[in-house]
């Protein structure tokens, strides 16, 4: 316990504490060897489908509801240690994620991606929701660029940096920063 006030921290799952952005491009470049040159120009978009030509996009997209995607995505570097740090910390770390609308693989395997990489412990402190907004919290933190919905968000959003959020002008954090920049 440090002497920081304990925080309710919301941390999103899909490029904050998992590599989704990687694996789902590295698997278009396998499937569509005639599209890499579109690539790096995905990487900069929060749809990245979308840089593709339209005629592939729908399958490009589909990618992410297949079985196994999820579930085998990599930890993005640092971000379980930061996880575990803080809960260490005392601070109360939930993982908060929406999962796809096509769940079918997308809602067990983000568990069982949480029990494989952190724990049981983390596990049931999992909040899946579409609409982040209606949860309550000191930060959520989240590289998705703006998040909506229902309600008005008592959390301040943290981005994790990305490509694809670099105009938004929050507080900004990636794991090797995020102590300094939230004072902790
Ligand atoms: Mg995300």
């Amino acid at each position: 316990m440090t002497n920081t006030k304990p925080l309710t921290i919301l941390i999103d799952m899909d490029g904050v504490l998992c590599d989704y952005t990687g694996a789902h491009l590295r698997e278009v470049a396998i499937r569509y060897p005639h599209l890499t040159q579109y690539i790096e120009d995905a990487r900069l978009s929060w749809r990245s489908e979308e840089r593709f030509p339209a005629e592939y996009r729908d399958d490009i997209e589909a990618i992410a509801l297949e079985e196994g995607f999820f579930e085998h995505l990599e930890p993005i570097e640092g971000a379980l240690d930061a996880v575990r740090a803080l809960a260490n910390d005392g601070h109360d770390v939930r993982i908060c994620t929406a999962p796809k609308k096509i769940h079918t693989y997308c809602v067990p395997e983000k568990y069982n991606w949480v029990k494989k990489h952190l724990g049981q412990e983390f596990v049931e402190k999992m909040i899946m929701t579409r609409d982040k907004t209606l949860t309550q919290g000191d930060l959520l933190i989240d590289d998705k660029p703006e998040i909506t919905g229902a309600g008005i968000p008592r959390w301040e959003h943290i981005v994790f940096d990305q490509p694809y959020n670099k105009d938004v002008p929050n507080r900004r954090i990636d794991w090797g920063t995020y102590r300094e920049v939230l004072g902790l």
